[in-house]
């Protein structure tokens, strides 16, 4: 009869209800667990900070004794790596960026072996602290180059066969077609990373397939290796300095704090390089440089007309000298 319905829908009622509330309650607690979203504001200088020095080898290098790879923690989301220079001279850095749900790590090194350079193994390391730290699972890795030299890429293949791993790889083709780089040098493009914004653009003249990065969170401009403390093998003059000037000209339109790149060659002492090959360098400037120096490069471009060796406080310019090349392989 016509009261059995109204039990009925009440008791459908109080189903419905019943399950909104489960679901509510697992919303609830589910946004509690769920990490928050990491933001990079672009507007905020992300402070950071260097080692007072970088480890810089040892007097023996058959006794060195300090870790394979040195992790340093720029910041909370930025780290970067060096290679002891007791395993290769070279004392390469490499470059390790958080995002959302994403990791890059730029260069590998100059040692392949992982029983020497488990560099791997160390990332995996960083990695996982981060995303305990974070409360992030399972995220991806991204294995870029700054260029394709020898002594920047010689671990990549301990990446290979890494889950959740993006190799990027290592022709020209894979790296512009990466960023989304289709009329290089020129293009500057900006590369979402997890939400962190970084913009890129080709900058040869070491070497033909070279990129520099503004990371617009914290404000740091790698060069990698057309532009550090040291012998800056060119060899395309003409293309370096269209580099150099458009690093300045992004140096102009952003607030860049410090230029990073990938080696250490020049001593305390203006002009002064240690010899190729060198393990111990007690006497090494920091690695990070000044707008200053980026201004004197500027200013090199418009002074140097031919081949030669070029002598700066910062850095040296070994501008297509044949042999130079193959130092740096
Ligand atoms: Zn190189």
């Amino acid at each position: 009869m016509s009261f059995t319905k109204p039990p009925e829908q009440l008791r459908t009622f109080a189903g419905i209800a019943c399950v909104a509330a489960v679901l509510l309650a697992f919303d609830v607690a589910f946004s509690a667990m769920a990490p928050a979203r990491i933001s990079f504001p672009l507007d905020e200088q992300a402070p950071g900070e260097f080692p007072a020095e970088w480890i810089h080898g040892s007097k023996s290098a058959m006794d060195n004794t300090d870790p394979p790879v040195q992790v340093h923690a720029y910041n909370e989301h930025t780290y970067i790596l060096r290679e002891n220079k007791a395993i290769n001279y070279e004392g390469a850095f490499m470059y390790l960026f958080f995002g959302n749900g994403v990791a890059m790590l730029i260069d590998q090194g100059s040692t392949s072996s992982p029983a020497l350079f488990p560099l791997r193994e160390v990332v995996d390391g960083v990695i996982d602290e981060w995303q305990e730290r974070n409360g992030q699972h399972d995220i991806e890795l991204i294995v870029a180059n700054s260029h394709l030299h020898g002594d920047h890429y010689a671990a990549w293949n301990q990446f290979v066969d890494r889950p959740n791993t993006v190799m990027v790889g290592l022709t020209h083709e894979e790296v512009m077609n990466f960023w989304g780089i289709d009329n290089y040098p020129q293009q500057i493009v900006t590369y979402d990373l997890g939400g962190r914004e970084l913009v890129v653009t080709g900058s040869p003249g070491h070497q033909g397939s070279e990129i520099a990065i503004y990371d617009g969170w914290t404000d740091l401009l790698y060069t990698g290796d057309m532009f550090y403390r040291g012998r800056l093998y060119l060899e395309d003059w003409d293309a370096w300095v269209t580099s150099i000037r458009k690093l300045r000209d992004i140096a102009d339109q952003n607030p860049v704090v410090h230029l990073v790149n990938n080696h250490i060659e020049m001593t305390t002492t203006p002009g002064l390089d240690y010899p190729v090959g060198t393990t111990w360098q007690p006497d090494e400037p920091p690695m990070e440089m000044t707008l200053e120096m980026l201004d004197e490069a500027v200013e090199a471009t418009f002074e140097i007309d031919r081949p030669g060796i070029y002598i700066y406080d910062d850095f040296l310019i070994y501008n297509e000298i044949p042999w130079g090349y193959t130092t740096d392989p």
